[in-house]
């Protein structure tokens, strides 16, 4: 018997190829695809246009999405978080964040993640794997099949680090835009800080919003929070992020994650404000979300948050502050690891050392 190959991740053209090889017209293909990218169908039965001879060889040689939900959660603020798998133990997560004037949702990239920030409850379970192409699209047409309003913005923030994947993002970029009908402004990459993989991505200029995990202007800091700043250090990803700005012309964020007492102090702050003087950006506050880290981390009061960020603005920084949802049910950046297996999934040991290699 053959294995059933998965639709999603096909391009129309692809998938008019696809129906011609079980004999069918290029039509019968060009549904599929409607189907598939603007219907958000999830499996062939509600695909009632087509033949039913049609329906019966798709369901003999192929399945739509390789996503089976493990849980859904419902949080008392609107967001629903998916853990998801392919029929192993293998789970990862994506999120529906509503919003009163846009849908958006929160995609993972990796099971696990190898790069080992230590602040992050995906980093701290260790890797286990890329998701395929077919996956990160799923995750998104899952979302949408269960979304009343259209999701108009995608935020590459789930688990793992997007450019550690970068072949299969890009080519579900370009789906998501090309097929899906997606405005490549309202995708967002957030990145670790891999330089080679920030130069690539420049090169394929794709209009789309990139983001660094800054988390701090100072190596010594930095080193302690994110081991890739052993390889890539402050300077060097900063100049990689201007770069990217001057080539694509795109204004990029920095995200920075505010932990108690360690990178939340005044000094950094200022240090921060020189670091992105001239960039054309926006410095994204994130309060840090406890999790388990076993260092003792805090997350700081609202008085150091206010006073970090008036320091920024002050100086003329353009500055603003994540608003938390799904804090009943876990669905917070960082957060995602697959807590229904106890503290943290165990995964492989992270080494996050390997795959960094350009
Ligand atoms: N790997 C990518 C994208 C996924 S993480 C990256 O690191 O950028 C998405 C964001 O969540 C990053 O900015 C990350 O630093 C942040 N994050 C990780 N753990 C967090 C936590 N416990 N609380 C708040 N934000 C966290
Ligand atoms: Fe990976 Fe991002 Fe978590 Fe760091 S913060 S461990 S890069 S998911």
């Amino acid at each position: 018997m053959s294995v059933p190959s998965c639709l999603i991740g096909l391009t129309t053209p692809e998938l008019v190829e696809f129906a011609q090889g079980l004999g069918e017209s290029a039509f019968r293909g060009r549904q599929l695809g409607n189907h598939l990218y603007k219907k958000f169908a999830q499996d062939f039965d509600s695909m009632t246009d087509l033949p039913a001879s049609f329906r019966e060889k798709l369901k003999n040689s192929a399945v739509v999405s390789p996503l089976t939900v493990a849980q859904h959660r419902v949080s008392t603020d609107g967001v629903e978080k998916l853990l998801v798998h392919n029929g192993d133990s293998q789970v990862y997560e994506c999120v529906l964040l509503p919003y009163e004037d846009r849908v958006s949702c929160c995609i993972s990239t990796q099971v696990g993640c190898p790069m080992g920030c230590v602040f992050c409850a995906t980093g701290l379970g260790g890797f286990d794997r890329n998701l395929k192409l077919s996956e990160i699209i799923g995750q998104y047409l899952l979302l949408q099949s269960i979304s009343k309003r259209r999701i108009s913005h995608i935020v590459f923030m789930g688990m793992g680090e997007p450019l550690l994947n970068l072949d299969a993002v890009i080519k579900a970029l370009r789906i998501f835009h090309d097929e899906i009908g997606l405005s490549y402004r309202h995708l967002t990459i957030s990145t670790v800080g891999l330089v080679p993989q920030i130069e690539k991505l420049a090169e394929e200029n794709l209009p789309i919003h990139l983001a660094l995990s800054l988390h701090s202007p100072l190596d010594e800091v930095r080193d302690r929070l994110m081991p890739v700043n052993h390889k890539w250090p402050v300077e060097r990803v900063m100049q990689a992020m201007r770069d990217y700005q001057a080539a694509t012309g795109r204004k990029v964020t920095f995200e920075y994650l505010l932990i108690n007492g360690i990178n939340d102090t005044p000094e950094q702050a200022n240090a921060l404000a020189r670091l992105v003087a001239g960039v054309p950006c926006v410095v994204n506050l994130i309060p840090w979300n406890w999790v388990d880290t076993g260092n003792g981390f805090e997350r700081p009061t609202r008085e150091r948050v206010r006073t970090f960020r008036g320091i920024l603005a002050n100086r003329g920084v353009n500055v603003t502050e994540r608003v938390e949802r799904g804090h009943d049910i876990a669905a917070a950046c960082g957060q995602l690891a697959g807590q229904h297996q106890g503290k943290f999934a165990k995964r492989k040991e992270t080494a996050w050392t390997l795959p960094l290699a350009p």
